[in-house]
This record gives C-alpha cells, sequence and structure tokens, in this order.
C-alpha cells in the first residue's frame, strides 16, 4: 500500500493592538493548543506598533508557556539594520529562532527606510548577524501585486531561496489551480524549499472584502456564488466559509502539500473545525 504523507498544520495570530492587551488572544491561544500545530506564527506590524511588545512578547507566550514552536514574522522596509538587531536580541532572549523575513507593505505616504529594499536583503543580513535563525519566506501564488510578471517574480523568489530562505509560506488563495501553477513554475526555475499553503477559513462577508482589497487574490465563482447565498446569514456563512476552506485542504492534501497555513483570525473555533474536519481524520 502505498502511504501518502500528512500535509503539516500550522496557525497564524496577530498580536492585538496594545491598547486592547493580550487577554483574548491569550485565552484563543489556550484554546488552540490541543490541536498541537506544528507552529504558530505571529504577525508584526509593519511601521505602526513596536515589534518587541506586540510580536515578541506573543511569541514568548507561545513559545516558552504553551510549548508550542513559533514563528515571528519580520517586515522591515520601516526599519534600519539597528533596529533589525534590536528585534533579533530580543527574540534571541526568549528563544525564538525562527523568523518569517518580510520586506513589508510600502504605504505611499511614508518613505521607507534605506536598509532593506526586499525582503532578501533581510535575510542575508539575519544570515550575517545571527545565522543560528532559520528563517522563512513570504510567496504569492497569484503574483505579488507590484510584480510585472509572475515569472519575474518566481525569479526574485529564487533569489529569495538562494539566500536562505529554508521554507516559503503562500499569501491566501480560493483557487487552488492558482497554487499547482506556481509550483511547477518554482519546479522549473528550481526552488525546492517546502511551501506551505496559505489558507483563510472566510466567515464573515466584511473579511472578505477587506481582503480581497488588500492582497488582490481572486475570488472563483463558486466562493462568490457562496458569498451571495450565504453572506447575509452569519450563522451560515461561516459553516459554508468553513466548508470551502476543508474542501481546498482536502484536495491540497491530495495534491501532495507540504503544509497548511491557517490564517485563523485569532478564531480557536475555526482552526478546531478545521483539525476536526480534515487533520484528525488524515492523521488516524
Ligand atoms: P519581497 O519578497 O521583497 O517582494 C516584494 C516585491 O519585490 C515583489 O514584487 C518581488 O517580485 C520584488 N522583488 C523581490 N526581490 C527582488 C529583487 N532582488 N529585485 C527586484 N525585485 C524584487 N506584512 C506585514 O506587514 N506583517 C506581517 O506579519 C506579514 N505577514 C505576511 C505573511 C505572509 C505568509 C505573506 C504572504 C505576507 C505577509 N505580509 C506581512 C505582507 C508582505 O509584507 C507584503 O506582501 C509585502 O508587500 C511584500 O513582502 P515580501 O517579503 O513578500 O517582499
Amino acid at each position: 500500500m502505498v502511504r501518502h504523507h500528512t500535509p503539516s498544520l500550522s496557525f497564524e495570530v496577530f498580536p492585538p493592538n496594545p491598547a486592547v492587551g493580550n487577554e483574548k488572544i491569550i485565552q484563543a491561544l489556550r484554546e488552540m493548543q490541543d490541536i498541537a500545530p506544528h507552529y504558530i506564527s505571529v504577525t508584526a506590524s509593519n511601521n505602526k506598533f513596536n515589534i518587541e511588545e506586540t510580536t515578541v512578547r506573543l511569541a514568548d507566550f507561545i513559545y516558552n508557556d504553551l510549548k508550542i514552536p513559533t514563528i515571528a514574522h519580520l517586515p522591515a522596509v520601516y526599519l534600519t539594520k539597528e533596529m533589525v538587531s534590536d528585534a533579533l536580541q530580543a527574540l534571541d532572549k526568549v528563544g525564538v529562532h525562527k523568523i518569517l523575513a518580510l520586506r513589508g507593505d510600502i504605504f505611499p505616504d511614508v518613505a521607507p527606510k534605506d536598509d532593506f529594499k526586499y525582503a532578501t536583503d533581510l535575510i542575508e543580513y539575519i544570515k550575517e548577524e545571527a545565522p543560528h535563525f532559520d528563517i522563512v519566506g513570504a510567496c504569492y501564488p497569484e503574483g505579488h501585486p507590484e510584480a510585472d510578471t509572475l515569472l519575474h517574480d518566481v525569479e526574485n523568489l529564487r533569489i529569495k531561496q538562494a539566500a536562505g530562505a529554508e521554507h516559503l509560506v503562500t499569501q491566501l488563495f480560493f483557487d487552488n489551480e492558482y497554487f499547482y501553477r506556481f509550483k511547477e513554475r518554482m519546479d522549473l526555475v528550481g526552488i525546492h524549499v517546502p511551501v506551505e499553503a496559505g489558507i483563510m477559513p472566510v466567515v464573515n462577508k466584511k473579511q472578505i472584502e477587506r481582503m480581497v482589497s488588500l492582497c488582490g487574490v481572486k475570488l472563483p465563482k463558486k466562493f462568490i456564488s457562496m458569498m451571495e447565498r450565504y453572506g447575509d446569514n452569519p450563522i451560515a456563512m461561516r459553516d459554508a466559509g468553513i466548508a470551502y476552506a476543508v474542501d481546498q485542504i482536502v484536495d491540497l492534501a491530495a495534491g501532495g502539500v507540504d503544509g497548511i497555513h491557517l490564517y485563523t483570525m485569532n478564531n480557536p473555533y475555526i482552526a478546531n473545525r478545521i483539525y476536526e474536519s480534515v487533520f484528525r481524520l488524515m492523521a488516524s
């Protein structure tokens, strides 16, 4: 009998606004703990909040209190080398040695700093300054919005791999065909590091409107029909959004995906439903 491997399952959470406090996210994380995800990654604000007070603090809790492997995101376009070194030191202190090295979005009204033009510059800097850190990179099955062609974007990704990205996590997508075509292009240019597919179960209409404008991902016809049918009924929309994500994940698992990275939106209910619907069965 041929045994198929089970894809890894990891989660993404975001730190709340420091003014709100961490109580709610800590409770949410405790509710995700039993699933024993492969790792939990913590996003970081690009130019708004202090990373040490937000991302590092939450990463510390996940790693040291919950004992779950943790990845800290680090967008660097608005950071200097000195600021990155401070962030690395803060992560070092709490024992978190995995970083999702990012450029970060450039805001039209805020000039970037000069030190890190691309994520690759950050990767090279970390490799030099703190070679004991593991580095993860971001990638975009539909192409990064600023890339003139997907081909150029994938070529830049090859440079990211060569600089030291040891695995990649994708932007969310709702049509698996983009992911499969993207993987073929990566193969052609020699990108062979593991790639985790970013999946976001969409559980309300507002969330998707925000995501589409932010990431520019395309919505397939069956997704739009689902929104039209269930968008005004919160419970039905939630269940339909989870069912859609489950369908995507089952297909990706059958296609041999390395891992699923779940954009949880800090919602343990969603994480648990996805785990129960797909991963518990695959693991048994
Ligand atoms: P890069 O890899 O630098 O790419 C940016 C653009 O430059 C692309 O068009 C690329 O083709 C091009 N490029 C890259 N290298 C070169 C080169 N050497 N020469 C010429 N062109 C090049 N943002 C946050 O602020 N906080 C987060 O926590 C966060 N988490 C994320 C997690 C994931 C999984 C993903 C996919 C994105 C995340 N983002 C986050 C968003 C991300 O910061 C933006 O998408 C940003 O615009 C690009 O970041 P990057 O690291 O992919 O950039």
